[in-house]
């Protein structure tokens, strides 16, 4: 059984490790998609593609499941939108969202769709963690540890407050 998994992971934080801690008991291999991502350096997208491919494979060095974390570009049009997903990734079967668009784009072509639960959706969220950061208030331990490493080495919270212009 192979599963996909989408988000911007912007950063990638705790309920991220939660939905895929309990994925990885239920498929043999994930994909997990990074949209968006040709963005970054802004202020809801700060992160490179590349950047969020090291969170998610340090933050994921703890859980058993043989995963392929993939870029996905956005397209300039939604419906064709699954079938590009589709050509750049592994088949799959299952795909696990939350987001509406994504069950709806899905959903139309076929594919079934599961909707994991929220873990503490007010504090782990990517919204409120580069709010955080932007107010200089404590986020370290919404992420795991591995990904407030990335986000120091890279300094994510500098560039954060310069894109915004809050500096
Ligand atoms: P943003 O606020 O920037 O949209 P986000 O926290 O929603 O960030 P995404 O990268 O958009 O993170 O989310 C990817 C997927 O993870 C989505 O399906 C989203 O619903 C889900 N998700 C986000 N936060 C949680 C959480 N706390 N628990 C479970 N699933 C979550
Ligand atoms: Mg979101």
């Amino acid at each position: 059984k192979r599963a996909f998994y989408i988000g911007r992971f912007q950063p990638f934080h705790l309920g991220h490790h939660s939905v895929i801690t309990s994925i990885a008991e239920e498929v043999d291999e994930l994909i997990i998609g990074i949209g968006s991502a040709q963005k970054s350096h802004e202020v809801n997208n700060p992160f490179t593609a590349g950047e969020r491919v090291m969170m998610i494979r340090h933050a994921l060095e703890d859980i058993d499941v043989h995963f392929y974390a993939l870029p996905i570009d956005d397209t300039l049009q939604n419906p064709i939108w699954v079938s590009y997903v589709t050509s750049r990734t592994p088949p799959f079967d299952t795909v696990y969202t939350n987001n509406p668009l994504v069950i709806e784009l899905f959903e139309e072509t076929g594919v079934k769709v599961k909707q994991p639960p929220m873990y503490h959706r007010n504090e782990y969220s990517g919204t409120e963690i580069r709010r955080r950061m932007l107010e200089g208030e404590e986020w370290k331990h919404l992420v795991p540890d591995a990904v407030a490493d990335v986000i120091e080495e890279i300094n994510g919270v500098r560039r954060l407050r310069r894109v915004a212009g809050t500096d």
